[in-house]
């Protein structure tokens, strides 16, 4: 599949941020609009992930999640779709140390 920039995110939850707006939670995928299916071949209908349409899929692996982000889990394929460049072996870590 060819992958653009405009790649948009499809996650398990949605959370209202301090203005009201819906961003993505637990589990995220990249989504182009259009399709019906996440990068990673999820089908969007039988996994009942939600749309974000306005929310680009711009978690590359330099980005660290916090407790404070409702973003869970990151699909590393979805990021190796999403960033070629990088090494796909390596993909996505969590870096949330618990006690
Ligand atoms: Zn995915």
């Amino acid at each position: 599949m060819r992958v653009t920039s405009t790649a948009a995110v499809a996650a398990s939850r949605e959370v209202p941020d301090a203005d009201g707006v819906r961003r993505p939670g637990g589990e995220v995928h990249a989504w182009l609009p259009g399709q019906n299916q996440t990068l990673c071949g999820l089908p969007l209908s039988r996994t009942r992930l939600r749309r974000f349409p306005h929310v680009p899929f711009d978690y590359s692996g330099i980005d660290v999640l916090t407790e404070a982000d409702p973003e869970g889990w990151v699909c590393p394929r979805c990021l190796a779709a999403t960033s070629g460049r990088r090494d796909r072996e390596k993909g996505w870590v969590r870096t949330n140390p618990r006690p």
